[in-house]
């Protein structure tokens, strides 16, 4: 747990701060013969120097723990989720743009490629008979350069979406927590669509996963004024900064 603070620490820089309040403040600093040192939040060791931050304990920087820092593993792995879609969704737009430019040689590369490839993703479990995207690419052969162009513009924007998704998910942004409800959502009914033309254990998973991500962003993160709403959702992260700023005095009452 130290040790996973330190490492914070040494990332970001200590979270040094001076709350207002008398009391707290007083129990956060000290006067050492290199001057004065605040109270890390995070690792809560003193550091000499001005504190990184003043003000009321109440917006003092937020060191993640227990609920907020589960949630925030939560973020992390919805946005590296979507960091991945979207980047696997970008190589498939340049693939597209390229059978655009070079129609023959690439078609005769794919044709000589896929049955070298075939038995490397027979190992890794994947069927390409069954996989969309050979479909899509044995099918985008035929189209006109207008039609891919199209498609590759839609793949990137698709793709940019995700990947504003996946930043605003990793910064713990609410911007980024409404955009990633709202950007889900859009994409729901198309996933019943694809689930009412042929029900897979895999879009069942996906649709199931996406549901549950909305739910509880909406939820957890009280958006749109579920749960309290917005006023709730800074009381929140204010308690949670002031219960921060108490935790490392009560550290310091401790040792005393
Ligand atoms: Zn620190």
């Amino acid at each position: 747990m130290i040790d996973f603070s330190l490492r914070a620490c040494s990332r970001h820089g200590h979270a040094t701060f001076a709350p207002d309040e008398p009391e707290l403040r007083e129990r956060l600093h000290v006067t050492t013969v290199a001057g004065e040192a605040w109270r890390c939040l995070r690792c809560e060791t003193f550091v000499v120097g001005p504190p990184r931050g003043s003000g009321p304990a109440s917006t003092a920087p937020e060191v993640p723990r227990g609920k907020l820092l589960r949630d925030l593993a939560i973020m992390r792995i919805l946005s590296v989720e979507r960091g991945v879609r979207g980047l696997v969704i970008v190589l498939i737009g340049i693939g597209v743009i390229r059978i655009r430019g070079s129609h023959e040689q690439l078609q005769d590369a794919f044709n000589r490629e896929l049955p070298l490839i075939r038995p490397i993703a027979e190992q890794l479990g994947w069927d390409m008979d069954t996989s969309k995207v050979v479909h899509f690419f044995i099918k985008a052969f035929s189209m006109s350069a207008e039609t891919l162009l199209l498609i590759a513009v839609g793949l990137f924007i698709y793709a940019g979406i995700l990947m504003v998704e996946a930043i605003g998910l990793w910064l713990a942004k609410r911007w980024g927590e409404y955009f990633a409800v709202v950007a889900t959502s859009v994409f729901i009914p198309l996933e019943i669509y694809e689930l009412s033309e042929r029900l897979t254990l895999f879009r069942i998973v996906v649709f199931a996963l996406n549901i549950a991500a909305v739910v509880w962003l909406v939820w957890s993160k009280r958006l749109f004024g579920v749960n309290g709403g917005a006023p709730a959702y800074h009381a929140e992260h204010a308690a949670e900064s002031l219960l921060t700023v108490e935790h490392a005095a009560a550290r310091e009452a401790a040792q005393a």
